[in-house]
């Protein structure tokens, strides 16, 4: 993995290569960022020009020997922590040795995988995962031999909200590290660190990646230009979501959507029932997509209604949509819908029963809507502007 790998956070890399570039290497780093900024991948490529034999303009070359096991996550100087599910009493299966397989092929697969891909690779169900003493003291153990290879010794502690108070039997070997040895922790919740640690580290903040990274990144992947458009601009600058949005059929969540607002609009709670029974089949990752999706075409009926903004990226189909049903979206039922499509993504993280979580998220858009043509027809008696007949809504079918 090399910094030139990452799509973005060119700040980051920055300052991550001038620190190498001058000498001054710091022996703990706290890379912390939001969902999807590359956090991981960017502790890697530091970690690859530490231990890279031959770096080129300060970043790994990614050829020589060293980088080539760093790749493939087997550098016997790079050592890894992260949180793993407890298997209860017997304290060698909570450790990361045991895991170490899975997570290198969670890894090699996507490098961009985040906590739900790490879960899911462990099978971790409702489990509980965390970073237990005994890894402390592994990873103690395991810094007090002297570097294989002669440079660096690279610690990346994943995830570290998930430390603890196993945390504080790091704060020594934090605050007088053998040498050559370099800590990288990375995290989504700061916060959650202990302050004796954070406070021994070097802290750098990774904001989200900017759009325009991301769609060229999304290219690169030979991605469709104007998916390639929708998915930078929906995904808020968590590259994660963008990826899993690759992994969706692009045309299905358009057509689940219009059908559920069509329902919505008419209120026609039979047919709703039977929408719900048949989606909430799909499973939580793909409802997420369903709703955050949701939310971006909405935002696009926004900007239409208000500033005529053209939705650019969408499709065809989509944009028909948005044409159709930009009327029905004004600040007020844009911020209630919004607020539903929100509740509901927060249950179904929370392992909500998804039906019901549909349901009520159907009888939310209705009352949103059913409000809006309310204020409608009032503001149409004074000033004679005309409701749009229902008939004139034809959404999109396939
Ligand atoms: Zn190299």
């Amino acid at each position: 993995m090399r910094f030139d790998d990452i799509p973005g956070q060119q700040g980051v890399k920055d300052l991550l290569q001038a620190g190498y570039a001058s000498g001054k290497i710091a022996h703990a780093l706290l890379l912390s960022g939001p969902e999807g900024c590359g956090k991981l991948p960017l502790a890697l490529a530091y970690a690859s020009l530490l231990l890279c034999h031959q770096p080129i303009h300060n970043d790994a070359c990614g050829t020589c020997p060293a980088c080539l096991k760093v790749s493939k996550l087997v550098h016997p100087d790079l050592h890894f922590v992260f949180p793993v599910v407890n298997q209860g009493g017997d304290s060698d299966k909570n450790t990361t040795d045991h895991w170490i397989q899975d997570f290198r092929r969670a890894f090699l697969e996507q490098p961009h995988m985040e906590l739900e891909d790490w879960r899911l690779a462990m099978n971790a169900d409702h489990r509980q995962a965390n970073i237990s003493r005994a890894e402390c003291y592994q990873i103690l153990s395991k810094l007090g031999l002297s570097a294989f290879e002669g440079r660096y010794k690279v610690v990346i502690l994943w995830l570290a909200e998930f430390l603890g108070d196993a945390g504080n039997l790091l704060l020594k070997i934090l605050e007088e590290p053998p040498d050559q040895t370099v800590f990288i922790l990375a995290t989504a919740e700061p916060e959650q660190i202990l302050t004796t640690i954070r406070s021994r580290a070097r802290s750098i903040r990774v904001g989200p990646m900017d759009s325009e990274s991301i769609r060229l990144a999304l290219l690169e992947m030979d991605v469709q230009e104007q998916r390639a458009a929708m998915a930078a601009l929906a995904c808020e600058g968590n590259f994660h979501k963008a990826l899993s949005m690759m992994n969706q059929e692009p045309f299905e969540n358009s057509v689940r959507w219009t059908g559920f607002m069509r329902l919505a609009y008419s209120g026609q709670h039979s047919e709703a029932i039977k929408w719900v029974n048949q989606n909430s089949e799909l499973g939580r990752e793909a409802l997420k997509s369903l709703l955050d999706y949701g939310l971006q075409v909405l935002r696009e009926c926004y900007l239409y209604r208000e500033i005529q903004r053209d939705p650019r990226s969408l499709r065809e189909d989509e944009k028909e949509f948005v044409y159709k049903f930009s009327p029905f979206v004004s600040a007020l039922a844009l911020t209630a819908m919004q607020s539903a499509l929100e509740k509901a993504a927060y249950r179904m993280e929370r392992n909500g029963h998804i039906r019901l979580v549909l349901h009520n998220l159907y009888f939310d858009l209705q009352e949103a809507l059913s409000s809006e043509k309310r204020r409608m027809a009032k503001a149409s008696v004074s000033t004679a502007r005309r409701l749009p007949k229902e008939s004139m809504l034809q959404f999109p079918t396939r």
